[in-house]
């Protein structure tokens, strides 16, 4: 077998419908690629980037052998790359950092910086560089499906977690991601990604990538496979691969997704995040799971120094039941179309442009996308203002919040290009 090439299923024992099995020698990082004789939009899905989550990559085994199989109409590309490689042999999140908390312009720059032996700080070269060398492969892997596409490209991020619940969408305010986003029937949160920092979806749409995150339940429950291969179909069809008639498997999905959402929201926006240190000893109660409702003061969970209360009324979401993460449970609301219809009109109007006008706000001098805002006027301007144009991140930095959004909201740049600023 070719190391560098795509997993392939003829000399491995088990048949789609088996109980999974991860492929003899462990995934590759490109598990399968497909593409239809006519030119057309690419689909990137990306399994795995957290190890202990390999759901979506057996989800992808079986959209590549059905499109195979069944010979369906297809156009352009559907490409599935595994994330952490070594991590998923593990079975773990990640063996040294998280993965998806290092797709920073300066982090990715020093990934791609040749390994320097014997370096004392971590890093590539340095003896403790599992994820340092994983993300510079990863980063490679995409730019060669990235760079230079001529049309546009889409990406959808795999993921599990360790509670169970009911699958979601998690999503960079742009409206081109909010189109992308629209057919899948699942209920759709604003804001999560712009309460972390160095997540791979922001990197990549500020390099003009069409993204979204897709949670399917629990990392073991044979219902998220389910649910991925519903999201990869629905996936397909929204970024224009089928020219013909759909295939049954997008309205299946459609179907098996929309079940599991019962009477939830469509749209939700994460109001806060309970961040953790590893010396917290962090300890969730039982019970939660996505979309849980809490009231405010509710008893949550408890770390070190005592019970850690809910902030205000609102729905659990990504409660952390594992030993692994940075965040301990986020809480949502939900919005009212009426919010997100009005943001739609102002943006396509270009209402944004006239923020720096207000007093106290400033367009950042060097990068595109971020403003400055002074501490002390901003508590005069609603945050839900900034939120309805999608500047959803704020981030203190001395005197001021730099506040951002993602890049290329209403359209894509003429070039797409991955590499940053300052790498080799
Ligand atoms: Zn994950």
């Amino acid at each position: 077998m070719n190391k560098d090439g795509p997993n392939d299923w003829a000399d491995e024992p088990n048949t789609p419908n088996d109980s999974p099995v991860m492929p003899k020698g462990g995934w590759r990082r490109v598990i399968g690629r497909h593409s239809g004789e006519r030119p057309g939009p690419k689909l990137l899905c990306i399994a795995g980037i957290h190890g202990n989550e390999p759901a979506g990559a057996h989800a992808l085994r079986r959209v590549f052998c059905s499109l195979k199989e069944r010979g369906i109409p297809f156009q352009g590309e559907l490409v599935g790359l595994a994330g952490n490689l070594r991590a998923l042999k593990a079975g773990a999140r990640y063996l040294e950092r998280d993965m998806n908390r290092m797709w920073t312009d300066e982090l990715i720059a020093r990934a791609l910086q040749p390994p320097k032996v014997g370096a004392a700080a971590p890093g590539p070269g340095s003896g403790h560089d599992a994820e340092w060398a994983e993300v510079a492969d990863l980063h490679d892997a995409l730019e060669r499906e990235v760079d230079g596409a001529k049309r546009d490209v889409f990406l959808l991020d795999l993921h599990t977690s360790s509670a169970d619940g009911v699958p979601f969408a998690c999503l960079g305010d742009t409206m081109r991601n909010r189109r992308f986003a629209r057919p899948f029937p699942v209920p759709v949160l604003l804001g999560l990604e712009e309460k972390l920092d160095g997540a791979l979806l922001e990197y990549l749409n500020n390099r003009g990538v069409i993204t979204m995150g897709f949670e399917a339940g629990q990392h073991d429950a044979m219902h998220s496979i389910d649910r991925h291969e519903a999201g990869i179909w629905i996936g397909l069809a929204a970024a224009g691969c089928f020219p013909g008639p759909m295939p049954e498997q997008v309205e299946a999905g459609r179907r098996l997704l929309a079940d599991a959402r019962g009477g939830l929201p469509k749209v939700l926006e994460i109001l806060h995040r309970h961040a953790l240190r590893p010396q917290d000893d962090f300890r969730m109660r039982p019970g939660y799971e996505n979309f849980t409702p809490a009231q405010e003061g509710e008893v949550l969970a408890e770390d070190k120094a005592g019970l850690i209360h809910a902030p205000r009324h609102g729905h659990i979401m990504l409660p952390l039941y594992q030993g692994k993460g940075d965040d301990g449970f986020f809480l949502a609301k939900r919005v009212h179309c009426f919010w997100l219809k009005l943001g739609a009109g102002l943006r396509a109007l270009r209402i944004d442009r006239a923020l720096p006008w207000l007093p106290g706000v400033r367009l950042h001098p060097d990068r595109p996308g971020h403003l400055l805002v002074s501490i002390r006027i901003s508590r005069f301007y609603p945050a839900q203002l900034f939120y309805l144009l999608g500047y959803r991140k704020w981030r203190r930095k001395g005197g001021y919040h730099l506040v951002s959004r993602r890049q290329h909201d209403l359209k894509r740049p003429r070039t797409l290009c991955l590499r940053p600023p300052g790498a080799p």
